[in-house]
């Protein structure tokens, strides 16, 4: 689709807007996570959220971790409103947000102990951010992200699948990312694969809701199509091609002391 069409873009925003989160995930695994990274932390940890949408992992982050302070950001306005609405519900005041960019976060030399990064770091590419976002860590700090990886080798993906993958061309497979983690000066502690649920029970289940009430909503607007046809595509992809590609969680120390 295309960002600078008006009407796509409002069409995209509403498709992505008040979903309880914007990537395949849980609070399961959010948690599994923060478990596989826990002895490494200090008591009062400071944990960057990078690209935080709603705060899909920044509120568990903090009811799990009353005594750290975590700092969510994304570029985008509306979901730092979300989140702070979320955060005042809950009672969880250790979560500041607020609109930044993670190709330059508002944070200087080792002001983090934690970046956690859940479903945004392909903005970056995995080497690039783990590379860019090194500075900003305490000595041996962590990073804890997922991302989507190749689980069938090149020769076996459908055509249809790699379009729908192709604006992330630096997508790669298991391997490939540990290749990465690696060369940018990082351990992997841990790492594990999305369960089948964490891509339907709070991202695509409740989109595919929305995109019914959307497309009468827009049935006589064909300018709107695009983004709607996109979003039920990609939902397609997964019911058909589950296996062929996963999403997976990192857990990763920087070497650096
Ligand atoms: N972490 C959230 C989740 O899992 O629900 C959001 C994931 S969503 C797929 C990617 C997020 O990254 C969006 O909220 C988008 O606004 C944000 N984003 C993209 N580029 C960004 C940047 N340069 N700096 C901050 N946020 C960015």
């Amino acid at each position: 689709m295309d960002f600078s069409h008006p009407v796509q873009q409002k069409v995209f925003f509403d498709i992505h807007t008040n979903l309880p989160r914007e990537s395949p995930g849980s609070d399961h695994s959010t948690l599994q996570a923060l478990k596989a990274v826990a002895q490494h932390l200090p008591d009062e940890p400071r944990i960057g959220d990078f690209g935080c949408g709603p705060g899909s992992s920044a509120l568990p982050l903090a009811k799990a971790l009353p005594q750290a302070h975590i700092t969510a950001i994304d570029l985008h306005k509306p979901f730092i409103d979300d989140v702070a609405q979320r955060a005042q519900k809950k009672d969880l005041t250790n979560i500041t947000a607020y609109v930044g960019d993670m190709t330059d976060p508002p944070f200087d030399a080792g002001d983090l102990d934690i970046i956690w990064c859940e479903g945004a770091i392909y903005n970056l590419g995995i080497d690039n951010a783990l590379q860019l976002w090194q500075r900003y860590l305490s000595p041996q700090g962590i990073i804890v992200f997922n991302d989507a990886i190749w689980q069938a080798p090149a020769s076996k993906r459908p055509p249809e699948l790699i379009e729908l993958w192709s604006e992330y061309p630096s997508m790669t497979d298991h391997e490939g990312v540990l290749r990465m983690i690696e060369a940018a000066g990082y351990e992997t502690l841990d790492h594990f694969i999305l369960p089948e649920a964490d891509w339907w029970d709070s991202y695509y289940t409740p989109m595919e809701d929305k995109l019914a009430t959307l497309e009468a909503q827009y049935a006589n607007q064909p300018d709107a199509i695009l983004p709607l046809q996109e979003a039920r595509a990609e939902i397609l992809m997964r019911r058909k091609y589950a296996g062929l590609y996963d999403y997976c969680f990192y857990c990763v120390r920087s070497r650096k002391n």
